[in-house]
């Protein structure tokens, strides 16, 4: 993307080359690079800086139409489509969705999309006798000891549902992430979700997207997602790109992303999909909302670095 709509001025929207904003100073850039837009399709977009090995400076967007003609490249294109087409079969064809935390992200771009895994678990009688030699991630036993979700009163017990069989799915967080980033049909869904095996969650509730994050009573966590601006000079904080009002603290395990996700400059944060489970909360000057990642537990966390352009 060559281009890109600055809309720090609502009333005077400026449309700057990337050779024009790279010029800018760094203070202007800062400045302005989270009002950005794709000039196209108007999705949020970000600013990606020149690499010190010699990548060009770029603009992009993970918020671009499917049809937009700057939506590129196509392998990112096809791998975060292909990820948004199977969670939203998976909407249609589950019953619940237990986030697997455990899934370690791949380092290299692997373009072979998993078929998702299905796992079914039996009515209740079926289930107590065959408990101890399953392998599923949640077998019935747990399901039934749910406690009433962090939201409200209004859990209502597996066992209370009148289906013999409940058709349980399981994804990691990147897969999720790409689909929430394609505007899938998650984010709105009545799913229930599982983060653990005492809590589940509609996915409407569970998944928000920073532009609408808010401090929740108690501190609840939320699964917080979308695009990485940038982090500050030293990188204690990352900084969205869809809002100015939150920040996501990140030395507590600074190291972590380096070994897990390969994020060892500034330029690797920008334009980087991310999603979080974590608690939004005011600053103590209440000028800012910060969401901590719950117990500093990077498995809970899951960034996707933006691909080179061009
Ligand atoms: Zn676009």
């Amino acid at each position: 993307m060559l281009d890109a709509v600055c809309q720090y001025d609502e009333t005077k929207p400026i449309t700057y080359s990337v050779f024009k904003f790279q010029k800018l100073s760094d203070a202007d850039i800062e400045k302005y690079r989270q009002a950005l837009l794709c000039p196209a399709c108007a999705g949020k977009a970000y600013y990606r800086k020149a690499s010190k090995d010699g990548k060009a400076a770029c603009f992009g967007s993970r918020y671009h139409q499917a049809d937009c003609a700057e939506f590129k490249p196509f392998a990112a294109k096809e791998r975060e489509e292909q990820h948004a087409i199977e969670v939203n079969q998976l909407l249609v064809d589950s019953d619940a969705m237990i986030i697997d935390f455990s899934r370690a992200p791949k380092m290299t771009k692997a373009k072979t999309p998993s078929t998702v895994t299905k796992v079914l678990i039996e009515n209740e009688t079926q289930s107590n006798s065959t408990a101890t030699t399953t392998s599923m991630p949640a077998d019935l036993s747990t399901v039934e000891l749910l406690k009433p979700e962090l939201t409200g009163p209004a859990a209502v017990k597996i066992e209370d549902e009148t289906s013999t069989k409940k058709r349980v799915a399981t994804q990691g967080l990147e897969k999720v992430l790409h689909s929430l980033l394609r505007g899938s049909d998650l984010a709105t869904s009545d799913l229930w979700v599982y983060t653990d095996d005492k809590y589940r969650w509609r996915a409407k509730n569970l998944f928000v997207n920073f532009a609408d994050a808010e401090p929740t009573e108690n501190g609840a966590p939320r699964l917080y997602w979308g695009t990485i601006s940038h982090t500050d000079k030293e990188r204690l904080w990352l900084n969205p790109a869809e809002t100015k009002d939150v920040g996501i603290p990140i030395d507590m395990f600074a190291s972590s992303l380096i070994s897990r996700f390969g994020l060892e400059e500034r330029r690797d944060f920008e334009g980087a999909g991310i999603i979080l489970f974590g608690k939004c909360f005011w600053n103590k000057a209440k000028s800012r909302k910060i969401i901590q990642l719950w117990s500093n537990d990077v498995s809970r966390l899951f960034i996707s670095k933006a691909d080179d352009n061009d």
